[in-house]
């Protein structure tokens, strides 16, 4: 099981967002006066300047924009990985999530952009909260 860093609070910009995780869904907040999607989570919308936002839950549904393959990571929580890809996933609200595409046999080969995912939640060894990846469907 993987040792991922868990998320440290007091944290109230991404808060929500990790309790959201702790439930296993992808949550994301959106301005209730100028409706853009407000991601990464912070306390106003940067469009219009409103502090009045909502908290949404995501489809977990999206396509890759961009990613990498780490092929060696020595740092706790990832050196038994072996090589792992680091990926941009456009949701179909409209934002974008740094996370991981795990489930295929090679990162180096099986893995493309505009591919779609799913989100899954990665259980953790130690910690409550799992870590949002995704997976080819
Ligand atoms: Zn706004």
């Amino acid at each position: 099981m993987p040792k991922r860093p868990q998320p440290r609070f007091p944290e109230p910009n991404t808060e929500p967002y990790w309790n959201g995780v702790k439930e296993r869904e992808l949550r994301y907040p959106v301005c209730t006066v100028c409706d853009q999607v407000v991601f990464t989570p912070r306390m106003h919308c940067p469009a219009c300047g409103a502090r009045d936002l909502e908290w949404r839950t995501s489809s977990g549904e999206g396509t890759v924009y961009t990613f990498s393959v780490v092929r060696q990571n020595r740092m706790p929580g990832f050196i038994d990985l072996g090589a792992y890809s680091v990926a941009y996933i456009d949701l179909d609200e409209g934002f974008r999530l740094l996370s991981s595409v795990v489930g295929v046999d090679d990162p180096t080969r099986d893995i493309h952009i505009g591919q779609r995912v799913r989100v899954e939640f990665e259980e953790q060894e130690e910690g409550e909260y799992p870590i949002p990846v995704f997976r080819p469907v």
